[in-house]
């Protein structure tokens, strides 16, 4: 066979030619803005000639701190069609964290949404390596701004070459993006994805047993662009010529449902926290929004709640496909569809399975070890996940906790998990989440997911808490929803019927709001910190 290379301008180039009308509609500060792929195509040409005059070369890291719009989307295939690194920055990371990974990255140049500009020039004079910043925004103008030297992206556009032709000798195996992962304890930790990589990872995106995506979709996609590429979706989307709907800055719940109902949205993808903020707004019924566009809501990030998904579904109609990954795997590893065989069980038991992350997409494969060797198919054992695949990172990017992940050719993920007989795995916990009672594990997912389900519960977060006589027990911090009740016992007695008595939490705490990380997580390491001394008294 030809060994023809699978590179990002491929893609871009694709669209420009068999879908010069279809549409990407962006959200930016001033309202919407429709651009047509063969626009798209042209404005990412002269983006990459302008980048090229100002310093970029082959192989240099470019980073972006931008939101989901049509700029964003054009560096997306700028940067790595003229053969450098496009470093898509967490804006919600710390400010130090920030400052570790541009210089880690050694970024050359920063495209920067006006937003975000005060928080670049606060840690500038820390930056060892930025020789040049653009600035993101609909004028031409440049803002007040104390960083030099400062560009105009539309005028870098504006001014740019039309008719840039993309080099022609990318190698496929070449770095094309890169990306930390926000590790919610220690400094971030780079991986760097390949063009092949992300092809093949696209490729995956479209196939009808995973998310299909396909050139009738018309995507929205709502996890950040800084998270693992938006789960891979711009790229896979660009390539099939599907229709493309970007939220913009500072989108609320009702901003999301006014675009799926307006732009008719066929797919959405987003960690469960958007979700929960969706229905949120879906259940104050003060407005009524046609979803009836949507296919699939693609959950994935942190376990999907089985209760949400139930309202979601038989509420509201809106189907709901549930996936895992990390930063890490590109990200997409498993997928929740039921199989044909199992399109007979009873709606509660289809749910269930559904509620599962899934199993392994072709192109990937999986196994699951605890210190015994492979955990048996019967969804109860427990044991670690490891992942390998040509869309699978092999290192962190010069960074010394490569062994700690990556060894004899898998990843190991950190996930606890149990598989069963239909290889569907169950994430139970990340390693450093589970608790651990009296030499036993429990699973905080599993306590999370049981209290969501309880109609008082809008959000429960579940830690293990240092306990005198057992080492750790569970304690679950919870968030009521408006104009809700319900006490401890209640929902103890909730509970009760579900799990072994030793599981469930020793004391139930009523907060305001959970703690979350950059990406939306419950952020359970400051949860910890609070309620490490709640069971000693
Ligand atoms: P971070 O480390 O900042 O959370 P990632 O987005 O890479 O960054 O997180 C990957 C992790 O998220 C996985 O290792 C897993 O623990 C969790 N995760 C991802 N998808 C799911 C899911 N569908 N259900 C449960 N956990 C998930």
């Amino acid at each position: 066979m030809m060994n023809t290379q699978l590179t990002l301008n491929k893609m871009v180039e694709r669209a420009e030619q068999l879908f010069p009308n279809k549409e990407i509609v962006s959200r930016t500060s001033s309202g919407i803005q429709r651009f047509t792929y063969k626009e798209m195509g042209e404005r990412t040409r002269r983006l990459a000639s302008a980048l090229e005059q100002v310093g970029v070369r082959k192989g240099d890291r470019v980073a972006t701190l931008a939101w989901n719009d049509h700029r964003h989307l054009e560096a997306y295939f700028a940067i790595p069609s003229m053969g450098a690194v496009l470093h898509t920055i967490n804006i919600r990371l710390s400010p130090q964290h920030i400052v570790y990974i541009i210089n880690h990255a050694e970024d050359k140049v920063l495209l920067i949404d006006q937003d975000f500009l005060p928080v670049i020039e606060a840690i500038k004079d820390e930056l060892k390596t930025v020789q040049a910043y653009v600035v993101l925004n609909d004028e031409m103008e440049l803002p007040e701004s104390t960083l030099t030297p400062l560009h105009s992206y539309e005028k870098m556009v504006a001014n740019g070459n039309p008719n840039y032709q993309y080099p022609d000798d990318l190698n496929e195996n070449e770095p094309a993006g890169m990306c930390f992962t926000s590790a919610t304890t220690g400094l971030p930790k780079g991986v760097v994805y390949s063009h092949r990589g992300i092809t093949l990872h696209s490729m995956a995106l479209g196939l009808a047993d995973t998310a299909g995506l396909s050139e009738s979709d018309i995507m929205m996609p709502v996890v950040p662009m800084f998270h693992a590429n938006a789960w891979g979706l711009p790229f896979a989307a660009t390539w099939f010529g599907t229709t493309q709907v970007l939220p913009g800055p500072q989108f609320t719940p009702e901003v999301l449902a006014e675009l799926i109902q307006s732009e008719r949205v066929t797919i959405t993808a987003g960690v469960p926290t958007i979700w929960l903020g969706l229905l949120k707004e879906f259940e104050n019924g003060e407005k009524e929004y046609d979803t009836s566009s949507l296919r699939a809501v693609l959950c994935g990030g942190s376990a999907a709640p089985m209760g949400m998904i139930r309202t979601f579904e038989t509420k509201y109609n809106i189907p709901f496909l549930h996936a895992y990954g990390m930063t890490e795997t590109s990200p997409l590893v498993t997928v929740s569809r039921l199989k044909s065989n199992q399109e007979d069980l009873p709606e509660e038991e289809k749910l269930a399975v559904r509620a599962k992350q899934g199993y392994v997409v072709p192109g990937l494969e999986i196994k699951v070890v605890n210190d015994e060797g492979d955990v048996e198919w019967n969804g109860e054992e427990m044991g670690e996940l490891l992942i390998r695949g040509p869309w699978i990172a092999d290192e962190y990017y010069n960074d010394d906790r490569t062994q700690e992940a990556f060894r004899n050719g898998w990843l190991h993920t950190g996930d606890i998990v149990t598989i069963d007989e239909e290889g569907f795995i169950k994430i139970t916990d990340r390693t450093k989440d589970l608790v651990k009672s009296g030499g036993e594990w429990i699973s905080t997912i599993e306590l999370e997911n049981a209290l969501m389900a309880h109609e008082a519960v809008f959000e429960a977060a579940v830690v293990g808490v240092p306990h005198p006589k057992w080492q750790e027990r569970p304690v679950a911090c919870v968030v009521l929803k408006p104009e809700a009740a319900a006490s401890k016992e209640e929902l103890l007695d909730f509970l009760k019927p579900q799990f072994a008595k030793w599981w469930l939490p020793d004391d139930i705490i009523f907060m305001d709001e959970i703690p979350k990380t950059s990406v939306g997580k419950f952020l359970k390491t400051k949860l910890r910190e609070q309620l490490k001394d709640h069971l000693k008294v």
